[in-house]
């Protein structure tokens, strides 16, 4: 058993911690992704044999968490479906905060029973001799941690349909909000000012309960378009209550690894809000009431379906192609064929690109992991700014599952929901094939003026389906 100063704890987290940033280093590029996962992974592996060396570890309670999560994560990954990961991404996102908020709240129960002057001889050597720095940070973890878990659960439910994915709002959202801050700031103060006093143990549930319903009330005005960022901000959250946890007891490791989640969520929601076209304050603030509902874009035109046969003389005489892929061709499970489709058009002499929408699907990343699952090469993923300047030379652009990011009324209307938002302009290719089971609407519940333009033809169906009938035409 050691001391939590001791040259050895030092030393394994210090490889730990670098392991981490190896890893995250690693995961920028797809052929290196997977072995990024898993140097990340030894590193945590250390951090943990670490912190179970360290003295007055109970280790029994350790293993039995560790068998209990291992357990769950071994059962999960096997019985979520891979469309269903972007929920479970933000339920784990939320189980992050709520695991440092039970840490704060289990430390401050600590600091209470034994008196500061033992707790703070527990800490270790060289803990800041100041009850207002601990208490500070337990106060910022448990807001932190408690804003994270509950915002995290209501996109859970968002993301999994189990409630509505548009803005809630009611009057007088901004004063209750404004309110709710007023009051975790003023629970969080009486319990930094006297720790040890009788007011602090409620002021302290009151900051745990207050903090809980901000988390609630900053996600459920935020519609479905804004759901990215949303993910990636609360991912962000998790990581920075993590490293505030590790302030409180005083755990190198886990400041290390919090703040690389917290820095790199950060990172992400700016690329998001980028792809969207909000600015990061915006998106802070429209939880508080800014979103507008609705949009009801009027269309012209007419919907003109295509069969297998036509659509596969159409791509049969195209030089260019650029595939757009969503979350439909994650539903359908699609991308294999439609690697195996873009390899048959290349043969057939095409130029062959795959232009991924940072929003594409429901999490950062989704689309880029199906391609890369089905070995389509990285070269051919491109960004819509890549394609978007030239996409009038393009001879068929064929939309797989996706519907918002090809919406025009992101450019053309002013009253949509994605208003502003960046889209792959296929609607400006020679000829647009896009491919879905309906005229449903996409995630932002809007309709797409796309599907009753001039140049677009509809090919209904699976995708998976209907790719696997073109490669059986081009194969014939
Ligand atoms: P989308 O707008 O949700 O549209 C997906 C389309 O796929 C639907 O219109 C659906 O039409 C079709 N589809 C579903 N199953 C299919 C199947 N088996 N075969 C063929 N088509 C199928 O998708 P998107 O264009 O990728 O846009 C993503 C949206 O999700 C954006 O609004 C984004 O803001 C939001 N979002 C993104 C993230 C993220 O991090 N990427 C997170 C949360 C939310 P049918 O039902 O007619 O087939």
């Amino acid at each position: 058993m050691f001391d939590q100063n001791h040259p050895l704890i030092t030393i394994l987290y210090i490889v730990a911690s670098v392991l981490f940033i190896a890893g995250l280093k690693m995961m920028n590029r797809a052929t290196t992704a997977r072995s990024g996962n898993l140097v990340s992974g030894v590193g945590m592996f250390l951090a943990i044999v670490a912190t179970c060396l360290l003295k007055g570890m109970s280790f029994h309670w350790i293993l039995i968490g560790a068998v209990i999560g291992s357990a769950i994560g071994a059962v999960t990954s096997y019985a979520v479906k891979m469309t269903a990961m972007p929920e479970m991404v933000g339920l784990f996102n939320g189980f992050g905060g709520l695991a440092s908020m039970l840490v704060a709240w289990a430390e401050f129960h600590k600091w209470r029973e034994a008196g500061w002057q033992v707790y703070h001889g527990l800490l270790g050597a060289g803990a800041p001799d100041s009850p207002l720095f601990t208490a500070s940070a337990i106060a910022f973890t448990a807001v932190v941690g408690a804003v994270t878990f509950s915002g995290s659960m209501i996109a859970f439910l968002k993301l999994a349909e189990k409630m509505p994915g548009r803005p809630i709002l009611f009057k007088g959202q901004k004063i209750v909000n404004a309110l709710i801050i007023v009051g975790v700031i003023g629970t969080s103060v009486i319990v930094c000012r006297d720790p040890s006093g009788d007011w602090a143990y409620p002021a302290f549930y009151a900051v745990m309960a207050i903090g809980l319903i901000l988390g609630v009330t900053s996600v459920i005005p935020i519609g479905g378009a804004d759901m990215p960022v949303v993910i990636s901000l609360l991912n962000s959250y998790s990581g920075i209550a993590a490293a505030a946890a590790g302030f409180i007891i005083l755990n190198n490791g886990l400041i290390v690894a919090g703040s690389l989640v917290g820095a790199s969520g950060i990172i992400l929601t700016q690329i998001m809000c980028k792809a969207m076209n909000r600015s990061l304050a915006n998106v802070l603030f429209s939880g508080f009431g800014s979103v507008q509902s609705g949009g009801g874009t009027q269309v012209q035109g007419e919907v003109k379906a295509l069969s297998i046969e036509d659509a596969y003389y159409v791509l049969e005489a195209a030089q260019s192609v650029v595939i757009v892929p969503g979350y439909g061709m994650a539903v359908a499970q699609a991308q294999h064929v439609v690697r195996e489709l873009g390899e048959l058009l290349e043969k057939n002499g095409a130029e062959v690109k795959y232009c991924i929408h940072p929003v594409a699907g429901r999490m950062p990343g989704h689309m880029n992991v199906l391609l890369a699952e089905a070995n389509v090469p990285y070269e051919q993923l491109v960004e819509p700014g890549d394609v978007n300047p030239t996409i009038e030379t393009v001879d068929v652009a064929i939309v797989i599952g996706a519907n918002d990011v090809v919406n025009p009324a992101a450019r053309e209307d002013k009253t949509s929901p994605l208003w502003g938002m960046p889209i792959v302009n296929v609607d400006s290719a020679r000829t647009c094939i896009v491919l879905k089971r309906s005229m449903r609407a996409g995630f932002a519940g809007v309709e797409n003026p796309l599907f009753f333009k001039e140049n677009t033809r509809m090919l209904f169906g699976d995708a998976k389906a209907s790719i696997s009938a073109l490669v059986a035409e081009f194969k014939d």
